[in-house]
């Protein structure tokens, strides 16, 4: 499927009555600020899972330029989508990659987390066939007990990778089980153990292990890299963790009431009939529903801005629609502005906000709106590009990417 490029026209979104805003230079700011919260250390933001919702892409490019050094992903394929795009910075696979896709991570230059002498094995290989050097990232496990080759493995097969031709051990990393908890002792100590197998394989020029919890609370941790992800998106990993710095959210998603339905007392609204008018009311339809990424937990629990108050939502969220009492809300109307996720007026619905709601945490509500919603990129309150499903378009290009063409050579994999 060719994606096509057409100019993107200055008139209000009128297409699908759901969208994500994407504040551009809210991504840029937060970039800035992790980056000089950092110690001097290089910044990898971290775009995994379509960078947490936001759109892998176009949070990439801006992120890099604000000054990220690297990318951070968990998959060949999510790589592979930033190449295409023409991408060329240092990607770094944090995800577990197979032997199997030893090739086509080469092809890509994309750099590997090892963590076993197969897959580097096969790297090595096709590494000899091309007469390169790739370069890998070990992954040390110091208590999250998830990923990593265990720290008594790990000092044997960094200096075994050593000696292998067509490897160079770029970077030793390891991931924190607790950083966003009050009690910092458990990361205290797992960054004790990392040191130790750090001290081992003293040759190795990049050593990472701050999250965005990490970063913030104890930027000291910061060694030659950090790789934050939820705090480049403005939001904050739990409420223990420090807020000095004014990390802005970058994401609302809006829509807009497609249908006013007025019912009479004792009349149901959705599936099941959980909610039941008590009074005339007024109930609004939103084309939004889990299938967008609103938790169906949400039922006749969220709430929803219109006209800068809140409006409950009643009744079960379904796929692809969900409902509000807007019975409160003095002169709405149809196609009035749905806020789900952001401002409106004085009101905020935040991420968080719904996340607590559900008995989950920002990033599950974030990275959950799916490739259905479209996104708006806006820069200095303007929309510069739009992401439908099928559709890119970006303001002043016209031209049509056809499939399977790179728009440009990748750099080999180093800094
Ligand atoms: C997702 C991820 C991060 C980023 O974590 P945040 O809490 O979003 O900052 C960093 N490192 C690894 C290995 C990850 O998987």
């Amino acid at each position: 499927m060719a994606m096509q490029l057409q100019s993107v026209s200055s008139d209000p979104w009128q297409e699908r009555p759901l969208w994500a805003e994407i504040d551009l230079d809210a991504l840029a700011d937060n970039v800035r600020l992790l980056k000089n919260q950092a110690n001097g250390a290089a910044l990898m933001a971290v775009v995994k899972a379509n960078a947490y919702g936001h759109g892998a892409v176009a949070v990439a490019r801006t992120a890099l330029a604000a000054g990220a050094d690297r990318l951070g992903v968990i998959c060949v394929d999510e790589g592979e989508q930033l190449r295409r795009a023409g991408i060329t910075a240092p990607i770094l696979v944090m995800g577990h990659t197979p032997a199997g896709e030893a090739q086509r991570l080469t092809d890509l230059s994309l750099t590997p987390s090892v963590v076993s002498d197969q897959t580097a094995l096969a790297l090595a290989r096709v590494a000899g066939e091309r007469g390169i050097e790739t370069p890998v990232h070990l992954k040390v496990d110091t208590g999250l007990n998830r990923y990593g080759l265990p720290r008594s493995e790990a000092a044997d097969l960094g200096r075994w990778l050593h000696d292998l031709a067509g490897i160079q051990v770029e970077g030793l990393f390891t991931h924190f089980a607790s950083a966003d908890e009050e009690d910092k002792s458990y990361t205290i100590e797992q960054h004790k153990l990392f040191l130790s197998v750090a001290e081992q394989l003293n040759w190795v020029p990049i050593r990472h292990v701050s999250n965005t919890a990490t970063l913030l609370d104890i930027p000291d941790m910061s060694l030659e890299m950090v790789r934050p992800g939820l705090g480049i998106y403005g939001c904050y990993p739990s409420t223990h963790v420090k807020r000095s710095l004014s990390l802005k959210p970058v994401l609302s998603l809006k829509g807009r009431l497609v249908r006013l339905t007025p019912i009479a007392p004792g009349e149901p609204v959705s599936y099941g009939r959980t909610w039941t008018a008590s009074r005339p009311s007024l109930i609004g339809l939103v084309m939004c529903g889990y299938a967008d990424g609103l938790p169906r937990a949400l039922s006749n629990r969220g709430s929803v801005l219109v006209r800068g108050r809140r409006a409950p939502i009643v009744g079960r969220v379904c796929m692809d629609m969900c409902m509000v009492d807007v019975s409160d809300i003095p002169d709405v109307v149809v196609d009035d502005e749905v806020v789900i996720i952001g401002r409106q007026g004085e009101q905020e619905i935040s991420a968080d906000e719904l996340a607590e709601l559900c008995g989950t945490i920002s990033y599950e509500i974030l990275c959950g709106i799916s490739a259905r919603v479209p996104r708006l990129y806006l820069r200095q309150g303007r929309v510069v590009s739009k992401q439908t499903l099928v559709r890119e378009l970006q303001e002043g290009v016209t031209a049509s990417v056809p499939e399977g063409v790179l728009a440009e050579e990748p750099s080999p994999g180093g800094a």
